[in-house]
């Protein structure tokens, strides 16, 4: 059985008393026992995040990290430093980390075998622009951002690859891909791997839809069966709206 997750990225959102307030609601919710959640809060937040969440069954993912171990790159984050906070889990390739940092597939690909080396677990963020979509491309970007950021790696390395379709056209505008377009991509994506790799490898990655998922259509993407949940931006900011979210697999 695949892994059904839902996580929360924040982006640059949310200062340390705005963490905090998050954190005191998030531990008074019930969990659900099939669903892995996650949040992703900025840097600045990482550390507390943790510590506040020791005894809670909630992942704390980093946004980002550096390719390198260590080195002259002010204002970057290694794996290690990562991982001495007890963040393990780290999101790669957000379209906004492509397009606004000029992270090209090469880059990721070096920031995944970094966090494999490090035995992190990566959420690899891929996703057409609406230019592809309406040229038809769709596919074929996808495919060159599965097969030059990520196809590189072992079969073993899948047991810590989660995939994240987000398509750039569907982030942060109230427009989603509709439950089937999800579904179609999230397919081709599965196909993809098992092309490459194998069935078995391909049935056993959680793929997960991100893109203006909201509380009122959660439950209509999540019902789709190649979607293994959601990673939620905007929604993901208040607890009440998170948890709709996460509930939304019943
Ligand atoms: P929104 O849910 O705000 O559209 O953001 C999606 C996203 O980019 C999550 O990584």
């Amino acid at each position: 059985m695949r892994k059904k997750i839902v996580a929360g990225n924040w982006k640059m959102n949310n200062d340390l008393a705005e963490t905090e307030m998050f954190l005191v609601e998030l531990k008074k919710q019930v969990f659900p026992e099939n669903v892995t959640i996650m949040i992703a809060p900025p840097f600045t937040s990482l550390n507390h995040a943790f510590n506040s969440l020791r005894e809670h069954p909630v992942t704390v993912a980093s946004q980002n990290m550096h390719q390198s171990n260590e080195g002259a790159f002010t204002g970057e984050i290694s794996a290690k430093m990562l991982k001495s906070i007890g963040a393990n889990t780290v999101i790669l390739g957000h379209s906004e980390r492509r397009a606004y940092f000029m992270e090209d597939n090469a880059t990721l690909a070096e920031k995944v075998n970094t966090a494999l080396e490090n035995e992190m677990t990566i959420i690899f963020c891929i996703g057409e622009e609406l230019e592809d979509r309406r040229n038809n491309t769709h596919f074929e970007i996808i495919k060159t951002q599965l097969s030059e950021g990520l196809f590189h790696t072992s079969n073993k390395a899948w047991e810590s690859v989660i995939i994240a379709y987000e398509p750039v056209w569907a982030i942060g505008t109230g427009e989603t891909a509709s439950p089937e377009q999800a579904q179609e991509m999230h397919h081709f994506i599965r196909k993809t791997i098992a092309e490459n790799y194998s069935e078995e490898i391909a049935d056993g990655v959680s793929i997960l839809y991100g893109g203006s998922v909201k509380p009122d259509n959660a439950t209509e993407i999540f019902k789709q069966p190649d979607v293994d949940g959601g990673l939620i931006g905007g929604a993901s900011l208040k607890v009440a709206s998170f948890m709709e979210i996460v509930n939304a697999f019943y």
